[in-house]
């Protein structure tokens, strides 16, 4: 082969060479082309875009919400002030009735001063506890009522002028969970004497009376109402109390029915004065009749209860109030209860539809009620 031959025969290889690239990039392509293709399709019928789209907002959403998260919110507090808060929760008492007798055998009571190790602490109606209220002032305890909430022609200014000498009353399930967590005190007699009269006694009675009590004898005080006495002394299942035309005593079943629904109705209607201020018969008619009165006989209550409950000569207000009715007369009375002369009373007369105000014995002692649901202060005379 002569020089010109081999250099006509590398260029044809070379040519050649060439040609077998431009197929392969022709091939490369198509096949670069086939795969976009088949990757797109996938792309669009498998919604990757849109997922990743739904990935990204929902990214952003959680960004917003932990930046928008703020723990003070609703109430002020963060995690750490419920913490600075939090106490620990005491033993919880169980007091079990015997008789006049309640014994707790919780852990509190077990290592009580007066408690016994297995036995627990056992405490008696009327006896003595050594109770000193938490008190916001120092000095002389006072409390005064106004005359627009009493009814009385004057403010009155009352005051405690020793520390009062308290006494077990009951034990009560106060948060209603079934156990008997509370015991209950009070005082033996009223000490201090107050006015009531009129609308305001019925209106203002029970809230004014429990705020004197917390005034007076601590803030974990309260007045003690027609329920109070009626758990000390057995009563059970009180009915409203009225009185026919010949004067005699009937019940209605419950405490809730309304004047509207008593047979005696058309023999009251006609006095409505009512102590809202409303004074009409439709006004008179809404009251409940859940007025009620009773004396205990000596089989129904121990010695003990009633001589704490019912044998006051003084008398006392409580925190609580009733309406009754009577068709002889035509009248309607309403009023604070009190324990008066012996005899327990859901409303005692302070008002009446037909205008008579301050009926017999307004003044009349406060009486308190003071509930301790943890420790347990000395008890006196074991
Ligand atoms: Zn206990």
């Amino acid at each position: 082969m002569s020089k010109k031959g081999k250099e006509r025969g590398i260029l044809k290889m070379r040519k050649e060479e060439k040609g077998i690239t431009l197929v392969a990039l022709i091939i490369t392509i198509v096949v670069m082309l086939i795969l976009v293709a088949v990757s797109v399709n996938v792309i669009v019928n498998s919604d990757l875009i849109g997922h990743a789209e739904k990935t990204g907002d929902a990214y952003r959403n959680a960004i917003a919400k932990e930046e928008a998260y703020n723990p003070s919110i609703g109430n002020g507090k963060t995690l750490e002030d419920y913490m600075k808060d939090a106490k620990i929760v005491e033993e919880v008492h169980n007091w079990k009735v015997n008789g006049d007798k309640f014994t707790c055998t919780c852990d509190l009571c077990k290592a009580h001063a007066n408690g016994d190790s297995s036995n627990g602490l056992t405490v008696e109606i009327g006896q003595e506890i050594k109770y000193k209220a938490e008190r916001d002032t120092t000095g002389a305890i006072t409390t005064t009522i106004t005359a627009a909430m009493s009814g009385h022609t004057e403010n009155q200014t009352i005051s405690l002028t020793a520390e009062p000498t308290y006494v077990v009353m009951g034990v009560a399930d106060i948060n209603e969970n079934g156990t008997n967590e509370t015991l209950l005190l009070t005082i033996t007699k009223p000490e201090v004497k107050v006015t009531l009269k009129g609308a305001a006694a019925y209106n203002n009675g029970p809230t004014e009376i429990n705020r004197m009590c917390r005034e007076l004898y601590g803030k974990d005080a309260r007045g003690m109402t027609i329920e109070d006495v009626n758990n000390c002394l057995g009563y059970i299942n009180p009915k409203g109390i009225y009185y026919d035309k010949s004067g005699n005593e009937q019940t209605a079943n419950n405490l809730t029915t309304k004047l509207s629904s008593l047979p005696i109705w058309n023999d009251i209607k006609n006095n409505h004065q009512t102590p809202d201020g409303r004074n009409t018969e439709a006004a008179l008619g809404e009251y409940p009749l859940d007025g009620y009165h009773y004396s205990i006989s000596s089989t129904e209550a121990t010695e003990a209860r009633k001589n704490l409950i019912l044998a006051s000569d003084t008398g006392y207000w409580l925190a609580s109030r009733g309406v009754n009715a009577h068709a002889g007369f035509g009248y309607t009375g309403f009023g604070p209860g009190a324990v008066r002369v012996g005899k327990a009373n859901s409303n005692y007369g302070a008002f009446s539809s037909v205008g008579r105000e301050g009926e017999g014995g307004d003044e009349l002692g406060l009486r308190p009620v003071v509930s301790l649901t943890s420790q347990i202060p000395e008890v006196v005379g074991i």
